[in-house]
């Protein structure tokens, strides 16, 4: 029949029309700001640096490796390592960053910094409303704007943060020295035999 095709679609459009007063998943408008939309776990947007314990600057996880500045595509960390070092989340001294800038007018949000780091350290933010009127400096995120705390990290992405929690306590088992052997004692005295 002529016209079946536009009739059909006219049909799914008052569907959902009237869906969308009925039906709570075809409630698709979002009142942003007032409503916001649950972020999926994986949603991404620009990088933090994770701290442990309650001290941003001592928990820092980053060793200053460099690793994340090199391999980032548009070139937009920029890492100045310490003169001395810190104790790491396994007691062992580490250099620490004295400096960790990273320019998120910049970043692309592509995550690679997070893939290339052997530390844990890096990892994907999902606060997207970082917008400034100020055209040059103010989106240049600095260490103290980095940091965030492992806790945090569990609120934004709580299965990858736990996968990471258990990497890294296996990791850090694994560096511990074992129980010493057991001292060689004597040797039992042979018992006399029941068979007479
Ligand atoms: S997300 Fe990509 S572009 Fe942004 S800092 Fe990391 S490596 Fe660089
Ligand atoms: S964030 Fe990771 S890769 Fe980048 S400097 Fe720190 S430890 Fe190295």
């Amino acid at each position: 029949m002529i016209g079946a095709g536009i009739l059909k679609g006219m049909a799914v459009t008052l569907r959902n029309f009237a869906g969308s007063y009925f039906e709570k998943d075809r409630l698709i408008t979002v009142q942003y700001p007032e409503e916001r939309s649950p972020l999926p776990e994986n949603y991404r947007n620009f990088p933090i640096l994770i701290y442990d314990t309650e001290d941003a600057e001592a928990g820092l996880r980053c060793v200053a490796c460099k690793i994340c500045e090199k391999e980032c595509p548009p070139q937009c960390i920029y890492i100045v390592k310490s003169e001395d070092k810190k104790p790491d989340y396994m007691g062992k001294p580490q250099f620490y960053p004295k400096i960790f800038d990273i320019d998120i007018s910049v970043c692309m949000s592509c995550q690679i910094c997070v893939e290339v780091c052997p530390f844990e350290a890096i990892k994907m933010d999902k606060v997207f409303e970082l917008s400034k009127r100020e055209r040059f400096d103010a989106l240049l995120q600095r260490k103290n704007d980095l940091a965030k705390s492992n806790s945090y990290y569990h609120e934004i992405h709580p299965v990858e943060a736990a996968e990471v929690d258990t990497k890294l306590a296996e990791a850090a088992a694994k560096k511990k020295p074992g129980p010493a052997p057991a001292a060689a004692g004597p040797k039992p005295a042979p018992q006399p035999s029941n068979t007479g």
